[in-house]
This record gives C-alpha cells, structure tokens and sequence, in this order.
C-alpha cells in the first residue's frame, strides 16, 4: 500500500524551471546557487552545486544545527566551543552523530524522499547548470552571473566540514542502496533456487 503511494507520488512530481547563478571564483567548492520550481507551482531556493572530490553534485537547501547553552539557555551552533552569550565553554562532542560516530552539524530544511524524485531533481539541476556554464563559456569576458534579488546576498563560501558532511551522507546512502540490491538479489536467487 505504502509503495502504490509512493509511485503515484513519484509520477506526478516535476521540476518545471531551473534558475541557477554561477559564483565567480573557479577555486571554490561552491559552484552555484539554484531555485527549482516544482510543478509550476513552489519554488524551493538555495539548493547548491557542489564540487565535491567525486565530481558536482546538489545540495538541499540547509541550516547549520545549534543547541541552547545549559547555563544562559542562548541558542549556539554546534561547532561554537564557547557561548555567544555568557561565555561558558561548552561540551565539544554535544553534536549528534550519525552512524559512523561523526558529527552531525547541519540539517536540510527541503529534500526528496524518495530515490525517484531525487533523480528527476538531480538529473535536472545539473543540467542547467551544464548549460549555464556552457553560456558562461560562449560568452567568455562578456558573461555576466545572472542576478536574482533573492541569490545576491547569499554567501559564495561554504566550509570545507559541511562537503565532507555531506559527502559522507552520499556514501552512506550508497551503502545503503547496494546492501538493498545484495539482499534483493539474494532473496531472488533463493527463491529461484526453490523452485
Ligand atoms: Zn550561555
């Protein structure tokens, strides 16, 4: 039942538009800022093309995690090792972990939840972004980044320790995928091999 659901979900969701903005440093690991609007009807901004070390790949839009200082209650990001406010030294391993004991840091705020809607997401951000920067190299000294009001405040920085989160989350799911398809694959053979 849940996977009928899920394929009628599947089925109807679109990305119908793709605005990206290209940053201007080539050094950096960020490599655009995008909107996608989903069936012509929500737009879902700040998603991020990242240079990761396995190629470019997409990045939901997401905020860094924090948690309340447990003397003055001020609200500080994980990594922060003192309070903003008060300025106790705070617990360094206070983040949660995922499963491989590392540090979780940051949470996205909008994101597939199904393998098939990350795949139409994916496959179309990517290809507007190929296709910006096709233009970006026709047009050569003459290309401008496109300027959106909403994309012209956001920062061109994003740290090294959130790619490699989100790196990691990408292998993890990976794993995932293949130990599915290992069990799959086996369920199957011993069915056929009991027949
Ligand atoms: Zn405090």
């Amino acid at each position: 039942m849940q996977d009928e659901h899920n394929e009628d979900a599947q089925r109807d969701f679109h990305v119908t538009e793709v605005r990206v903005k290209l940053t201007d440093d080539p050094r950096n690991k960020l490599k655009a800022y995008c909107s996608v609007t989903i069936d012509q009807s929500f737009v879902v901004r700040d998603l991020k093309i990242i240079e990761g070390s396995r190629g470019p790949f997409v990045a939901m839009p997401s905020r860094k995690l924090s948690d309340h200082c447990s003397r003055c209650h001020h609200k500080n990001h994980l990594r922060a090792s003192f309070c903003n406010h008060c300025g106790t030294r705070l617990d360094p391993d206070r983040a949660p972990r995922d499963g491989r004991g590392r540090a979780r840091l940051h949470a996205d705020l909008a994101h597939p939840i199904n393998s098939a809607t990350r795949i139409e997401v994916h496959k179309a951000v990517v290809r507007a972004y190929a296709e910006e920067v096709d233009a970006a190299q026709a047009a050569g000294e003459s290309y401008r980044p496109k300027t959106f009001d909403d994309f012209d405040h956001l920062s061109e920085v994003v740290d090294d320790e959130y790619v490699e989160e989100l790196e990691r989350r990408q292998q993890g799911r990976e794993r995932r995928r293949c130990e599915a398809a290992k069990t799959e694959s086996s369920m199957n053979a011993a069915e056929a091999s009991s027949q």
